[in-house]
């Protein structure tokens, strides 16, 4: 069987897209369809993603418009298309199916669609129209609680609480769809460290998602979180307490089969495994960085 090249998509013009663009490490290949611009929520203390955004859903017109555009530029060697931006499963349900529609139209190839979701937005869909949103091909939402532990959920204002998370990941996986949940190291702060890592890890294993992520906080500077670090009121972890929480979330996790990865620029230390058939190698692994025997990402290779 012939190799296929993998797709490189060029960003610049004629492809349309409004402001930064934001996607998940797995979807580095996929075709970026920005139907939304920003985050309808954007209150999270810690993201600066869509600050500069207002939000709006662009016109489906244009949309349709960008997916012809992409098909003309790639042709059909598009199998992959991300809708962003932040929370883009927002959309009303006859926008996403005539989304859904063309892209299905126009990329015979096509085997994923996925956008971020926010557990709100999957709750204020019913399961009937996850049902028929799944039927039409939306596949994978990536969703990132990014902490179990209530207080840090409040205080981060996730908007969302623990089970909230847990009734839309159970919601979305009765409508056949999968989950990619996302947990930020660090969220919790010094004060909540142990108690964010042990809750994350029962809401990861509540969630039961296909994969699993950890992420580490950056905070950053101009948004709400940095103004709660400037004011005494939040204090990252150290390195070997981040790493602390990533040996608890790992060791504590029980989802059914997840592929976690740790690959996101902003860790300090790359793994990937199954969990749980891999936690005991992964763990090891955390516990050979913390006895300083594993060399961990430098600071200025980190990125958001
Ligand atoms: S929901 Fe996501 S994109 Fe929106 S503010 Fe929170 S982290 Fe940022």
């Amino acid at each position: 069987m012939a190799l296929q090249r993998p797709l490189v998509i060029d960003y610049s013009p004629p492809m349309r897209y409004e402001g930064k663009l934001y996607r998940p490490p797995s979807e580095g290949d996929s075709y970026i369809l920005q139907a939304t611009i920003g985050c309808s929520w954007n209150h999270c203390t810690y993201c600066d993603m869509y600050r500069e955004k207002e939000f709006r859903v662009r016109s489906l017109e244009e949309s349709l418009e960008d997916l012809e555009l992409a098909e003309a530029t790639y042709g059909a060697s598009i199998d992959k298309v991300f809708v962003a931006d932040g929370d883009a499963l927002i959309l009303p349900v006859e926008h996403w199916l005539a989304i859904l529609e063309r892209c299905h139209a126009l990329f015979p190839r096509l085997r994923r669609v996925s956008c971020y979701a926010m557990a709100s937005n999957v709750l204020e869909k019913t399961p009937e129209e996850l049902q028929t949103l799944r039927e039409a091909g939306l596949s994978l939402l990536y969703i990132g609680p990014e902490s179990g532990d209530d207080p840090t959920l409040k205080k981060i204002a996730k908007g969302s609480s623990h089970a909230d998370h847990v009734l839309a990941a159970q919601r979305a996986h009765a409508a056949g769809m999968k989950i990619s949940a996302i947990f930020l190291l660090g969220a919790g702060g010094t004060e909540r460290s142990v108690a964010h890592a042990r809750e994350s890890a029962r809401l990861a294993t509540a969630m039961d998602p296909e994969f699993l992520a950890a992420l580490t906080l950056t905070v950053i500077p101009g948004t709400p979180h940095a103004r709660l670090e400037e004011k005494g009121r939040f204090t990252l972890p150290s390195v070997a307490e981040l790493l602390a929480e990533l040996r608890t979330f790992i060791a504590e996790s029980a989802p059914t089969d997840a592929i976690f990865r740790t690959n996101h620029a902003s860790n300090h230390l790359a793994l990937e495994g199954r969990l749980p058939a891999d936690r005991d190698r992964i763990v090891a692994t955390i516990d050979q960085a913390l006895a300083g025997k594993i060399a961990l990402r430098p600071e200025g290779y980190r990125g958001l």
